[in-house]
């Protein structure tokens, strides 16, 4: 298949890169220019003229609508049956304008935002949530093989954006108690990583314990998943539990608690940095 691809970031490079080992001709653009295996294109609209998919990769909310909605952007450049693929985690609300201005202009959309950070992407081993229709899902389902292990059909449009922000709040809440723990056992002079093993075989054993801790012990905070990113997606979880009238107050704690670490200057450290945070608040 021909893929547009936009957004060659630490996890679109990865996830593109795969497309053309997968056999595909994978046309990519981004803002910054970046070495690629496929093809560089100079601009979105390149990008995405004569594709069968579109697929973004995008930071965040207004990204994706200049890029897909805008003059030069994909609506104006790619032909109408197009199947886009957006695959950047962004506003729920957003997903649906968008699934409904390409529908409206003859295109196919889903969103199907991941979880499985950069290693996942390099292995292609994400967990995708998809919303939108059941008959584009299928028709993406071979592409998103390729980049992700558990590719889940979730509802419609909007739908995969919602359970993306459902994935954020437990990943947030989880760094929070795991970085406490460690604060804690640290304190009583424990010695952390026995501590570690032990917890991660029990009930308290979680993906934080086994992928975070050990950089968390040794204060490494390379990216991975940015604070900047994890605090936007922090910001989608309050305000679409807002709009759906329900209360997640350890979800608002959390995002209190990311939003601390990027006014500390800790924005493009990764998530898991918000350690840095629990250790300021007790002095440690
Ligand atoms: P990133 O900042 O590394 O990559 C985004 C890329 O988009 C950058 O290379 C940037 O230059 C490019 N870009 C921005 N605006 C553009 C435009 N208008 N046209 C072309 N290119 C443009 O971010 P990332 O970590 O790859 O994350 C991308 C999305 O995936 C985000 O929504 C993020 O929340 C989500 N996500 C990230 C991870 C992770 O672990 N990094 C995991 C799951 C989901």
């Amino acid at each position: 298949m021909i893929i547009g691809f936009i957004g060659l970031g630490i996890m679109g490079l990865p996830m593109a890169t795969n497309l053309v080992t997968a056999g595909h001709d994978v046309r990519a653009y981004n803002r910054s220019p970046r070495e690629f295996s496929g093809t560089v294109a100079d601009s979105a609209a390149a990008a995405v003229t004569g594709a069968d998919v579109v697929i973004t990769m995008l930071p965040d909310s207004p990204d994706v609508e200049a890029v897909v909605l805008g003059p030069d952007g994909v609506l104006a450049a790619a032909a109408p049956g197009t199947l886009l693929i957006d695959m950047s985690t962004i506003a729920p609300a957003t997903a649906r304008t968008i699934a409904d201005a390409a529908t409206e202009a003859g295109f196919r959309a889903l969103d199907a935002p991941v979880s499985g950070g950069e290693q996942g992407a390099i292995d292609g081993a994400l967990s995708i949530m998809v919303g939108g229709a059941a008959d584009d899902f299928q028709a993406a389902k071979p592409v998103l093989d390729v980049l992700g292990s558990t590719v889940v059909h979730v509802g419609p449009a909007g739908s995969g954006q919602t359970v993306k922000a459902a994935n954020q709040l437990i990943v947030a809440g989880t760094i929070g108690l795991v970085a406490e723990a460690l604060t804690f056992l640290a304190a009583h002079s424990v010695d952390l990583e026995p501590a570690v093993a032990v917890l991660a075989g029990g009930l308290a054993g979680n993906r934080i314990l086994d992928r975070k801790a050990a950089g968390m012990i040794a204060h490494h905070f390379e990216p991975g998943f940015r604070i900047d990113l994890h605090h936007k997606d922090l910001g989608i979880v309050v305000d679409s539990a807002r709009a759906a009238g329900v209360t997640v107050p350890l979800g608002a704690v959390a995002a209190q608690l990311m939003g601390a670490a990027r006014a500390q200057g800790h924005g493009s450290l990764d998530h898991s940095a918000l350690l840095l945070v629990i250790e300021a608040l007790s002095k440690r």
